[in-house]
Order: C-alpha cells, then structure tokens, then sequence
C-alpha cells in the first residue's frame, strides 16, 4: 500500500495531500506471475491470511493461471503487507508485516512433496522462513530437479543449502552481502560467483541493474557480462523478480543458461517500463518481440 506524499512525515506528524495507490507484491508472489507471463506452467506453494488482501492475491493468481492448490490460506494470521511513503524527491519509508509468511512450514512443503520432485524446475526467494527454502531445496535436489535461488532479501546461507542449489541470482549488493567482495568492476564478479561456485553452487547469475547479468558456472568459470535491453526506465520495482520468474519458465523449458538469461534480460527490461510489481510483468508474446526486434544487436 503505496500513499505518495510531499515528504516523509517525522514521528509524530501528520501529513495530508497525500495519493493512495494499492497493488499486489511480494517476491514469491512476483515471481510466480512474472513465470506464468513468461509462459510457464506454475504451481505456487505459498501462505496468505484470511482477509481481503489474501483472497484478492489468489483471485489475482487463478487470473494468470498459476495451480492454487497450495496457496493456503492462514485462519488467525493476516497477509504479508507492505507500508510504502513515497516523498516527492522519491525517496522512500517502508514498514513491513510479513504476516502468514512467516508462518509457510516445512510441512507445507511436505504437502507439495510431489509436485516440487516432479517438477521441471523449483525457483524460490527468501521471504519465507530459511527452513522451509531448505527442505523444498533437499527435495527437489534429491530429486534431480535444478533449485534456482534468488537470495533476497539477503541473508548468510549455510554450506548445506548452498550445495543443493544450481543457479544463484544475487543482485550486486546481495552478492556483496553474500561473499564480502566489493562489486565494482568485472573481475570482482568473477570473484564473487568463483566464491559461490566453490560453495557448491552449480552457476551464478549476478544480476547488474541497467547493465544486465553477469553469469558464471561450473563449465564457464570466468564468466561473461549479457547486456540488458536499453528501454526507457519508468519504475525498477520488482525487475529482480520478474527476470528470475522469466529465467525459471525459460530454463524449464530447456533453453541453455545463457538463452534463458538473455529471455529475462528481455522480460526485466519491459518491466522496469512500467509501474508496479506485478502489473509490470509482462507477458510472453511482449517479450519474444523485444528479443526479436534486438536480435540483430546482439
Ligand atoms: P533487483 O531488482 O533485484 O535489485 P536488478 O536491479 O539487478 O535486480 O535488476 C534485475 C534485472 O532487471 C537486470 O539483470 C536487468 O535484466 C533488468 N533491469 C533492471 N534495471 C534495468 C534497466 N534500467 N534497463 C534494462 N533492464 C533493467
């Protein structure tokens, strides 16, 4: 819930003028609708509360079509919400409430046991408890089925889950939280993602913002930069989050890393086009055209 005001109020004050604006968020969230866009087939594995804000988030799920089953629904716990002030200059104040997210359990994993070991690919954020990420990773991973993680919001990850994921996708700051290597030229990303691979990662994705992606893996050890697609910036909100759902439909259905990275490239480029999380992430046909129309340039 976004109120666009003149200027943040300090404790205590009370600031009137302001515009009001509500749209659906969350990583998980964000993730699965950018992947279903992109063309995925998604079954989402999330909490929400009782209360409007969560049956307004499932509507907005069976909308795009992603599998609902395992959304469930928290009798006593309210949804996850975000309280954003935005000033005029754009600087910003936000108050989170994670609500029913806090509370997705290992045995909500359980439940979807099935699915994640037969699914083409299992993608997951850090928005849920650290324990719940590691046991559908230790699924999915004793099943052969490649674990993208996207480790945000940064937190220290142990060797253990470290081992069962195949493609990490920090952004710069993340990736300095991650391994304590500055990120300013590319021989630090090399660093950066050789410290992860040698962690167990399979390959590292460090998403740049404006510059793209650098991506490194086991057999491509130095690594190499895929530009971004040149748009005209309106709103980064959620960039993160749609270039990892769009990774995850392309790499599920069988594009090399590197495709599937150039594919979100495109897919996070249309969305830092538009306002919002998920209202701008785009859909399939948008983006095939994008990566038709630059194909000459790359
Ligand atoms: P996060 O939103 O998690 O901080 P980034 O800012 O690194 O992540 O953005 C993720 C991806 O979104 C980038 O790798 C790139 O593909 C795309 N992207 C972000 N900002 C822009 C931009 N200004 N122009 C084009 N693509 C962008």
């Amino acid at each position: 819930m976004v109120i666009k005001t003149s200027r943040i109020p300090r404790p205590g004050e009370t600031i009137l003028g302001g515009e009001f604006h509500m749209a659906a968020g969350g990583k998980g969230a964000n993730q699965a609708v950018a992947a279903a866009r992109a063309g995925g087939d998604v079954i989402f594995v999330a909490r929400v509360g009782n209360d409007i804000f969560g049956e307004k988030a499932i509507e907005g799920f069976i909308h795009d079509g992603i599998d609902v089953r395992y959304v469930f629904k928290e009798p006593r716990a309210a949804s996850g919400i975000a309280l954003i002030i935005v000033g005029a200059d754009g600087e910003n104040s936000i108050a989170v409430a994670s609500g029913a997210n806090a509370n997705l359990s290992t045995e909500d994993i359980r439940r979807a046991e099935k699915e994640i070991s037969s699914a083409k690919i299992l993608l997951m954020q850090l928005e849920t408890p650290l324990e719940t990420v590691r046991k559908a990773a230790e699924i999915a991973a004793a099943n052969k089925v490649p674990v993208i993680l996207n480790p945000a919001p940064a937190r220290a990850l142990n060797a253990r889950l470290l081992r069962c994921i195949s493609i990490l996708t920090p952004n710069e700051t993340e990736t300095e939280i991650l391994t304590n290597i500055k990120i300013k030229k590319t021989s630090d990303m090399a660093r950066a993602a050789q410290y992860l691979l040698d962690k167990g990662v399979q390959a590292v994705l460090i998403t740049l913002g404006s510059k793209g992606v650098f991506a490194a893996s086991k057999t491509e050890k130095a690594g190499q930069i895929i530009p971004a697609f040149k748009v005209k910036a309106v709103d980064t909100t959620a960039a993160g989050d749609v270039f990892n759902g769009a990774l995850a439909a392309a790499l599920a259905e069988g594009k090399p890393l590197l495709d599937a990275a150039r594919f979100a490239n495109a897919a996070a480029a249309l969305s830092v086009t538009k306002l919002g999380a998920q209202p701008s992430a785009p859909f399939r046909k948008d983006i095939e055209k994008l990566l038709k129309s630059k194909r000459s340039l790359s």
